[in-house]
């Protein structure tokens, strides 16, 4: 295994426990398995074939690991500022890397060639978005905010918006935002005031604070287009009466540059426990300039797909920031020497990663980044397929799984990437939590992923309410017919504890999914009760899932199968599907108890304490 981890076509800014190695072989890998080859045989994708994206993950991971991650740690250390005229300052070095990144053309991998776009897969450019966290968590959230509102504008935005806008936005050349949180409006959108006013000449004024706003000032690129949630007056109560308005910080004139500055200004910059470098701002907008985007009070459709989009791009950070402390952990437990093994000869002691109890560790965070890596990329091809499929039926298919796999690859995988981090820090013991070995920065960055983007628990609640209860199951079951077809493929016995552990994943995610559909009307409190591990264990069954196909495609491309592989790659390959397989699939008969133990267990907080009840 060793040699495929530090070889198998990476790329390092250099030596060094926190430096950053693009895991190009994986990602390739993990292409395959999310059916990225087969994309490409679509008519939309006929310009694209399979070495020249080979060829993007090579490069773009030798950009991430040689110009970005090198502006990494001091990102963590300096973080953004405001400045005293309201304006952000962002770390040295990080103007110059996203300007190399802009002039490289990398943000617009997957978007339309008429706004200067390549047309390639979503799928494709998520493996980019990976590395790019991985390289640097703070800067990636940039690009992946301007790519949800390219993907909002494409379809809610008229002809001119899109013209003026999108050449713009793709290049990254004017960054974007997303602005729905109100001191008092969270998980709760419905409860937001800020208020739009209709124009004389159909254009809005915009009015309100709004609380969290990622990148929302900073001094990358000389306009921020902000994407606003906000209430025209007289609207309905709730999300029905919210509607998107895009407010640029300059307004561009006629020729289309940027023009006077509007009345927006950013009042503060959070401190916070992690990605220090990007900025969270306090946005006073005071009857900002804006215009409507989609249909008045139709916004939380809108908003719904920016905010699908960006949070199947959140889930890939859980694997990025995973890989990159598995590459710090792996590298520090080859050097440290405590103790012996019986091997170690005399007056030796033994590198950690000789002891079981590290290697276990190690491998852990080693199979929860491949199959969250997997089951985000999974996500993205179902997107593709939903807009590029062959046929009505195949596209509408595709659409109701890419609904159901945003929730899980948001939540699980950044579930996953702060479990994974936790695990590589205790690897380096007491010097880990030193902020000398870097690696506590993956554990504060990794904190939160499930907390944005609609924290963890709430994609729980769409999952089993929205994707599942409401849809009667269907979605789930067909996927779980699909997990079933795997694992009648298996070979035995070299994946058995694999086969053996799907298999009784499978049988709890069917079991606990025909609960979650038929309980949900009579018991709600019962279901919302048991959501978080209903999307813990669909996320455990699609992560072992994803492992067996990886195995499987390894197994039959063996030395002697005709695919050139390297020696020993199909057996390492089943022996990390079997260690998911036991160390974290394993949990699912746990899972489905848990989901399906009602809200009763929930009394002793509930009635049983005083003034709780
Ligand atoms: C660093 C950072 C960057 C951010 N960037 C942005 C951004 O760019 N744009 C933006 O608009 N927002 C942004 N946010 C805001 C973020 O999306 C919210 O913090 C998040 O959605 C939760 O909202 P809240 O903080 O108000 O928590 P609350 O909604 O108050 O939730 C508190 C707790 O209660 C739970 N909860 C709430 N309601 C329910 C319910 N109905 N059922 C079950 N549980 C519930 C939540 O899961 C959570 O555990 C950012 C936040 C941070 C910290």
């Amino acid at each position: 295994m060793a040699e495929r981890l530090m070889a198998g076509g990476s790329t390092s800014e250099g030596a060094g426990g926190s430096s950053y190695r693009a895991p190009v072989a994986d990602i390739t890998e993990a292409l395959q398995v999310a059916g990225v080859w087969d994309l490409l045989q679509l008519p939309d994708f006929a310009h694209v074939d399979r070495p020249t994206v080979e060829q993007v993950v090579v490069e773009f991971g030798r950009f991430a690991s040689e110009v970005i991650s090198p502006t990494d740690a001091a990102g963590d250390s300096a973080g953004s500022r405001r400045d005293d005229r309201g304006g952000v300052v962002t770390p040295t070095g990080f103007k110059e890397a996203y300007g190399r990144y802009v002039e490289g053309g990398w943000g617009s991998l997957q978007f339309p060639e008429r706004y200067g776009g390549g047309g390639f897969p979503w799928a494709v450019a998520v493996a980019l978005q990976e590395m790019f966290a991985s390289a640097n968590m703070a800067l990636s959230i940039n690009p992946v905010l301007t790519q949800g509102a390219v993907e909002l504008l494409l379809q809610w935005g008229d002809d001119r918006q899109r013209d003026t806008y999108l050449p713009r936005m793709v290049s990254g050349y004017w960054p974007a935002t997303m602005e729905l949180t109100e001191p008092d409006a969270g998980s709760d959108l419905g409860a937001l005031t800020t208020r739009a006013t209709e124009q004389p000449d159909g254009t809005w004024r915009i009015s309100g604070t709004k609380i969290f706003a990622t990148w929302a000032e900073h001094d990358l690129a000389d306009n921020i287009v902000h994407f606003v949630l906000a209430r025209a007056a007289g609207a309905p109560a709730g999300t029905k009466g919210l509607s998107v308005f895009l407010v640029p910080k300059r307004p561009p004139g006629p020729s289309g540059e940027p023009g006077v500055a509007n009345s927006l200004r950013c009042a503060r910059v959070e401190e916070k426990l992690g990605i220090h470098a990007s900025p969270t701002c306090v946005m006073e907008y005071d009857d900002a300039a804006g215009e409507l985007v989609g249909a008045l009070h139709g916004g939380f459709r809108v908003m719904l797909t920016m905010m699908n989009m960006a949070r199947v791009s959140i889930g890939a950070e859980g694997p990025a920031v995973a890989e990159r402390a598995f590459q710090q952990a792996y590298a520090y437990a080859r050097e440290r020497l405590q103790g012996r093994r019986p091997s170690t000869p005399p007056g030796e002691r033994a590198p950690i990663i000789e002891h079981p109890d590290v290697a276990r560790m190690l491998l852990q965070v080693r199979t929860l980044t491949l199959a969250s890596r997997m089951v985000v990329y999974a996500a993205f091809a179902q997107r593709d397929l939903a807009r590029h499929g062959a046929g009505e039926a195949e596209r509408r298919q595709a659409e109701a799984r890419f609904g159901l796999l945003v929730p899980i690859a948001k939540a699980w995988a950044t579930d996953q990437g702060f479990l994974a981090t936790s695990l590589a820090l205790q690897v380096h013991g007491g010097s880990g939590y030193l902020e000398e070995a870097k690696v506590a920065q993956r554990l504060r960055d990794a904190r939160i992923g499930p907390i944005y983007e609609g924290t963890n628990g709430i994609q729980a609640i769409d999952l089993a309410v929205r994707k599942v209860s409401r849809d009667g199951g269907r979605a789930m079951s067909s996927l779980c017919d699909d997990v079933m077809a795997t694992v009648k493929v298996l070979p035995l016995p070299e994946l058995g504890p694999t086969a053996q552990a799907l298999e009784e994943a499978h049988g709890a995610l069917t079991e606990a999914t025909a609960w979650v559909a038929e309980k949900y009307t009579s018991s709600p409190d019962d279901v919302l009760a048991g959501a978080a591990a209903y999307l813990q264990l669909a996320g455990v069954t699609l992560g072992g899932w994803v492992m067996a196909k990886r195995a499987l495609v390894a197994w039959r491309g063996r030395p002697g199968g005709g695919a050139g592989q390297q020696e020993g790659q199909a057996e390492v390959a089943a022996g990390e599907s079997n260690f998911f397989a036991l160390e974290t699939l394993s949990d699912a008969p746990a899972l489905l108890r848990r989901v399906t133990a009602g809200s009763g267990r929930l009394t002793p907080l509930w009635s049983s304490r005083p003034g709780l009840a």
